[in-house]
């Protein structure tokens, strides 16, 4: 017999962000944690969930950006499934979800779905559910990759407890930095180094499973394009195009070979504008 729960993770390619939806796969039944961005990597999703031939139980949405909520609708389309987010999750969601999809709907037309599943079931920071005889616990986070983050730890019968970090850090590949909460993310990161101790195994939103180290590395990054945007802005708001370009090698240079690469520009206006309001207060 299997050592239940089972973590399947269904990773899109690049134009799917390679965003991870977990599909972990208890006893008699399933539970989500986050989706897709795209049609078409929802309906992969969805595939593999009747693939393996147990109910969905719940949904558990990490965090408030597109590629992870995007395919709640689908998922839970053919039944009452409960979904769940902490509250300012499910609220960040129902705030933005209309100016997401003005914004990339254009950009990436049929791909985007036409309905959003705003999380129903609001959970406040540390508060348990119960399925399946898996423990899951949702905590709040500061507001760091998105405008609310949280992250989900797992416990099951004998098995070592895991945890779901959202994108509280990107494994392998460069973040996405645009909601400018770069300098509240690095505290985060801190903290979570503490609040995760005795936890081996992380799921991330994007890239593979990996140790507690992964923490760090985020850090790391975070730190190295900070500085390198100072350096660039020279205390501005923004960059220079020659600045952007040289922002992106560097980058790559730091991660070399990794995926997301248009992300470093993505959000580089942001940063260099939070680190000169930073700069104004100081
Ligand atoms: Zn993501």
């Amino acid at each position: 017999m299997l050592a239940r729960p089972v973590i399947h993770a269904y990773r899109a390619a690049e134009p799917g962000l390679c965003v991870n939806g977990y599909l972990v796969e208890g006893e008699s039944s399933v539970v989500a944690v986050d989706s897709s961005l795209l049609r078409s990597d929802i309906e992969a999703l969805c595939a593999r969930l009747r693939a393996l031939r147990k109910p969905l139980a719940a949904v558990f949405v990490t965090h408030a950006h597109p590629d992870h909520y995007n395919g709640v609708h689908a998922l839970v389309a053919a039944g009452d499934v409960p979904v769940y987010a902490t509250r300012a999750v499910a609220e960040t969601i129902a705030r933005i979800a209309d100016a997401k999809r003005a914004q990339w709907g254009p950009v990436y037309g049929d791909e985007w779905p036409a309905e959003t599943h705003v999380p129903d079931l609001p959970l406040h920071d540390g508060e348990q559910v119960t399925v399946d005889e898996m423990l899951l616990t949702v905590f709040e986070a500061e507001p760091a990759e998105s405008h609310a983050d949280s992250y989900i730890t797992m416990q099951a019968g004998g098995a070592e407890p895991v945890a779901f970090i959202g994108d509280l850090a990107f494994s392998g590949m460069h973040p996405y930095t645009a909601d400018a909460h770069s300098g509240d993310w690095l505290d985060e990161l801190t903290a979570l180094e503490d609040d995760l101790a005795g936890i081996r195994t992380l799921y991330p939103g994007h890239g593979a499973p990996a140790g507690l180290g992964l923490l760090a590395d985020q850090r790391r990054y975070l730190m190295h394009y900070r500085e390198v945007i100072t350096r660039l802005s020279g205390g501005r708001p923004s960059l220079t195009a020659a600045a952007l370009d040289e922002l992106s090698a560097t980058m790559q240079a730091f991660l070399p070979g990794a995926p997301l690469t248009w992300m470093i520009g993505l959000g580089a206006t942001a940063v260099a504008g939070e680190l000169a309001a930073r700069q104004a207060e100081a």
